[in-house]
C-alpha cells in the first residue's frame, strides 16, 4: 500500500532509502519516598548520573574532534552547561533532601518547573531552550535508569548512506553521530523549523522533515521511502518507476549544485556589462565558513539573535568571542553585524518585559535595545572590540525615525570613548547602517539616509508591514506578493534615496536569495544582494545571464501599470530563459 505523510521540510533536498526506526523505549520514572538514612546514597546516585552524562557529552565532543560542525559543538556545549547549572542539579538535590523523594522523581519535578517557566515566555526561540533542557535531563534520566544515552551510537548501523532515520525527535548529539555516519535523510515526529535538529540539518545539508505525526507508527522498518523536503512529503509503497524518477531528480540537483559553483569565481557582470555584488547572510559560524569559501566580498547580514538562544543572556565577553570568531573566519572581508532584533514575542520574561498585545508592532529590534541600555551597551562594546581584529559595520534593525538613530549613535560613541580610555585603538568612524523594513522607514528614507552610512532593505518585514500580512501566518500566505505596486514603489523609493545621498544599499531579505525575485531587484537598480550561502551559486548564475537593461525596462512597464494583482507574468518575463 502506498502512503504519503506530510510534515515540514527544513531543507529542500531529496532522500531515498530504507527506513530505520529509532525507538528509545519508554523510560518509566519511579516515584517513592526515602527514609532519612537513604538520602545520602540517593544524592550520590544523582551526582554520579550527572557526572556520567557530562562525560558522555565530553567524550562525544572529543571523539568527533574536527569533524563536528561549530553549530553542533555549540549545542553540545550548551547541554554540558545545563548539566552544570545549579538551577538544575542543586535544586534537584534540594528536593531529594527536603521532600525525601527519589532522584528520578525530584529531577522530573525540577525540570517540569523550569519548563513551565520557559513555556510562560512562549515563543519559538525559547522553545529551543526548552528543548535543550529536555535533552540534557533526558541524558541524566537514562543514566539513573541504567539505560545510558548511547542510544544512537549503538542503535544505528555504522554506515547510513542509504538509510532514512525516523525518530520521535533528535538532539544535537544524535544529529552529530548521524551526520558523521552519512545518513541519507531524517524524519521526526516532533520539532519545528527552529529546533536545533532543523538548524543543524540545514547547516549540514541533510534532507529532513520535522513534525510528521505518528511517523514511527506509520513507517515500517526497512521499507523504502522517498523524502521530498521541497514538498514536505514522505512517500512509501513506491514503485521502481517513481524511485527512478526521484533518483534522477536527486542526481540532477546534485549535478546542478556542483555545476553552479563554477560561476562563483566569474566577474559579477550582467550580459550588458553592469556590475552586481553578492554578499552572504550568516547566522551560525558554519555559515561564515561557507560564505568565505563561496568567495563573497562581505557578510551583508549577521543576525545576532542566535547567540541569545543558548545562554540566558550572553555577556560582553561571550558576544565578543562570537563576533571575533566570525571576523577571523572572514580574513579581512567586512561583516555587517545587526544588533539584537528580538522583542515583543521573544525573551520578554528574561528581560523583565511583559508580552505586548501585538508583538510585531511592539517593543522589538532597536526599540528594545534602546529601552535596555545596559544590554545594548554590552552588545556594542563586544562589536567594537571585535572590530579591532577586522572590518565590521553596525546595522540597526526596525527603525522608524531619525531620533532612534541619534540615540543609538550616542551610545555607540559613548562605548567607543570608554573603550579608548581602556586602551583600545578603535576605528574612529565605524559605519552605522539601518534596516529599512517598516513602511515609515521606507517613506521617510531620505531623512534616515542623512543619519546613516548605509541602508539595508529587510524585504521580509517590509512586505509584512506594507501588505499587512503576518509573515508567519500561512492563512494569509497567498497575499505575500513582492510584485505588488506598493512594494515595488517603496523599493524604488529606497533605491533612489540611496543614490541621492550616496550611501550603499543592500537587500538582505529573502527576495535577494530567490531566483525568481533577484532579477526583479536588479530591474529596480538594487544590485547589492545579501543571501544565505546556499543561494549564492544559483543567484550568481541567474544574474550573470541577465540583461540589467531588459530587467529595468520590464520593471518600469510594470510599475507604470500600478497593478495590485499578483502577477506571475512579470516574474516570467524576468525568468532565466
Ligand atoms: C528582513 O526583515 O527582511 C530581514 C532580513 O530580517 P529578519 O528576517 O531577521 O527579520
Ligand atoms: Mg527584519
Amino acid at each position: 500500500m502506498s502512503l504519503a505523510l506530510t510534515g515540514l521540510g527544513v531543507t529542500s533536498g531529496i532522500a531515498l532509502g530504507r527506513v530505520h526506526r529509532l525507538t528509545p523505549g519508554e523510560l518509566s520514572i519511579p516515584e517513592y519516598h526515602l527514609d532519612d538514612s537513604a538520602i545520602g546514597a540517593e544524592l550520590e546516585r544523582l551526582h554520579k548520573a550527572f557526572g556520567r552524562s557530562e562525560k558522555f557529552l565530553s567524550d562525544l565532543l572529543a571523539r568527533m574532534g574536527s569533524e563536528i560542525t561549530d553549530t553542533a559543538r555549540d549545542l553540545l556545549e550548551a547541554h554540558r552547561l545545563i548539566l552544570r547549572d545549579p538551577m538544575l542539579i542543586d535544586s534537584t538535590a534540594g528536593r531529594i533532601r527536603n521532600d525525601r523523594i527519589n532522584a528520578e522523581w525530584a529531577l522530573v519535578q525540577q525540570a517540569d518547573q523550569l519548563q513551565n517557566e520557559f513555556r510562560r515566555m512562549g515563543d519559538a526561540y525559547l522553545a529551543s531552550r526548552r528543548e535543550d533542557l529536555e535533552q540534557a535531563v533526558g541524558l541524566v534520566s537514562r543514566e539513573l535508569a541504567d539505560q545510558p544515552a548511547l542510544m544512537v551510537s549503538t542503535q544505528v548501523p555504522h554506515r547510513l548512506e542509504n538509510i532514512v532515520v525516523v525518530a520521535s525527535e533528535l538532539g544535537p548529539a544524535d544529529m552529530t553521530i548521524l551526520s558523521q555516519r552519512k545518513v541519507a535523510g531524517l524524519i521526526t515526529e516532533h520539532g519545528g523549523p527552529w529546533s536545533h535538529a532543523a538548524i543543524l540539518a540545514r547547516s549540514l545539508e541533510i534532507p529532513m522533515l520535522v513534525g510528521v505525526p505518528r511517523a514511527l507508527d506509520l513507517l515500517n522498518e526497512d521499507e523504502t521511502v522517498i523524502l521530498d523536503g521541497h514538498y514536505g512529503a514522505v512517500l512509501t509503497g513506491v514503485d521502481e518507476g517513481l524511485l527512478d524518477h526521484y533518483r534522477e531528480k536527486r542526481e540532477a540537483s546534485r549535478r546542478r549544485r556542483l555545476d553552479l559553483r563554477r560561476y562563483l569565481t566569474k566577474p559579477s557582470l550582467t550580459t550588458d556589462g553592469q556590475p552586481f555584488v553578492l554578499l552572504g547572510n550568516a547566522d551560525l559560524l558554519h555559515d561564515f565558513e561557507r560564505c568565505h569559501d563561496a568567495g563573497v566580498e562581505a557578510i551583508g547580514l549577521m543576525r545576532t539573535e542566535y547567540l541569545f538562544l543558548d545562554n540566558d543572556l550572553p555577556d560582553e565577553d561571550t558576544q565578543y568571542r562570537a563576533y571575533r570568531q566570525a571576523v577571523d573566519i572572514m580574513h579581512g572581508r567586512p561583516i555587517t553585524i545587526r544588533t539584537l532584533d528580538v522583542g515583543g514575542d521573544k525573551l520578554p520574561d528574561i528581560l523583565g518585559f511583559t508580552k505586548g498585545p501585538n508583538p510585531a508592532l511592539g517593543l522589538r529590534g532597536l526599540r528594545l535595545s534602546l529601552s535596555l541600555k545596559d544590554l545594548f551597551t554590552q552588545q556594542i562594546r563586544a562589536i567594537l572590540r571585535a572590530s579591532v581584529h577586522g572590518p565590521v559595520e553596525i546595522l540597526l534593525p526596525m527603525l522608524t525615525r531619525t531620533e532612534e538613530i541619534k540615540q543609538a549613535r550616542k551610545i555607540i560613541d559613548e562605548c567607543r570613548q570608554a573603550l579608548s580610555r581602556e586602551g583600545l585603538t578603535l576605528d574612529p568612524a565605524i559605519a552605522v547602517g539601518g534596516m529599512i523594513e517598516t513602511p515609515a522607514a521606507a517613506i521617510a528614507v531620505d531623512a534616515l539616509a542623512e543619519e546613516l552610512d548605509f541602508l539595508s532593505i529587510g524585504t521580509n518585514d517590509l512586505i509584512q508591514y506594507v501588505l499587512a500580512i503576518d509573515r508567519s501566518d500561512e492563512l494569509v500566505d497567498y497575499l505575500y506578493d513582492p510584485t505588488h505596486a506598493a512594494v515595488l514603489f517603496l523599493l524604488k523609493r529606497i533605491q533612489k534615496a540611496a543614490v541621492h545621498h550616496s550611501v550603499p544599499v543592500t537587500v538582505c531579505g529573502e527576495l535577494a536569495g530567490d531566483e525568481r525575485t533577484a532579477r526583479l531587484l536588479l530591474g529596480l537598480g538594487l544590485n547589492r544582494l545579501s543571501m544565505p550561502p546556499a543561494a549564492l551559486p544559483s543567484i550568481k548564475k541567474s544574474l550573470l545571464d541577465a540583461s540589467a537593461e531588459h530587467c529595468q525596462q520590464v520593471l518600469q512597464r510594470w510599475m507604470d501599470a500600478k497593478s495590485t494583482e499578483a502577477n506571475a507574468d512579470l516574474l516570467a518575463q524576468l525568468s532565466p530563459e
